[in-house]
């Protein structure tokens, strides 16, 4: 199987050794260098590039990378914004049948304009992992009309120091028709995906236990 490392942040590769560890990987793509330092471990091969146009196909399910642009530089982490880190993130869409899912990085309103521009065909999905975490830095209305997410799952961690997902964020997907999912309240979130449909599975839900609890709202 391959691992893709959408950007160099760590909070999107620091798992690399464990996930290396623990399953056999045949191969890793990533739009940027990673930082060992912040990948914890070196990867013992090759990175392929993660790029618009790269795509493949594993037993009838497609995999498209949408994100970042072909000619996207790949050797300008350091010093650089932030926000830049955030926009070479790798965006995946992931096809059976007619479901779709996207998963959408890090990326910000730039970086969704590209994605709008470029290719609106590709962009309506089932379920989406929300840019960013659900910041305000990203999900622009034009994106999420374009998209329309049956569900919305945001990746936050519980209590973050960043209050992601932020509460304008979520009602913006809320109004569009979309379910929430959160991994903060709802735990581990594991989505079956075939030609008919999606099914949702959510840990704390599934797994409900007296001894745990529900985290109270913020
Ligand atoms: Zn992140």
């Amino acid at each position: 199987d391959g691992m893709i490392l959408s950007h160099n942040d760590l909070d999107h590769t620091g798992g690399t050794a464990s996930v290396l560890q623990a399953m056999p990987v045949g191969w890793v793509a990533t739009s940027q260098p990673i930082d060992p330092l912040k990948s914890v471990s070196a990867i013992p091969f090759a990175a392929r590039p993660c790029r618009d146009g790269v795509n493949w196909n594993w037993d009838g399910v497609q995999f498209d990378i949408l994100h970042p642009e072909r000619n996207a530089a790949s050797n300008d982490t350091a010093g650089k914004r932030k926000s830049h880190d955030n926009d070479q993130s790798c965006v995946l869409r992931i096809r059976v049948g007619r479901q779709h899912v996207l998963l959408a990085g890090d990326i910000e309103k730039h970086s969704e304009q590209r994605l709008l521009d470029k290719h609106p065909e590709q962009l309506p999905a089932s379920l989406l992992v929300v840019p960013h975490h659900g910041s305000l830095s990203s999900s622009d209305v034009d994106f999420i009309a374009a998209v329309l997410p049956d569900y919305a799952v945001f990746t936050t961690g519980y209590r973050n120091p960043f209050h992601h997902p932020k509460a304008e964020v979520q009602q913006r997907y809320l109004d569009s028709g979309a379910q929430l999912l959160r991994s903060d309240k709802d735990g581990a979130i594991l989505v079956e995906m075939n030609a008919r449909g999606l099914s949702i599975e959510r840990y704390r839900k599934t797994h409900r236990r007296y001894w745990t609890h529900f985290p109270q709202e913020d």
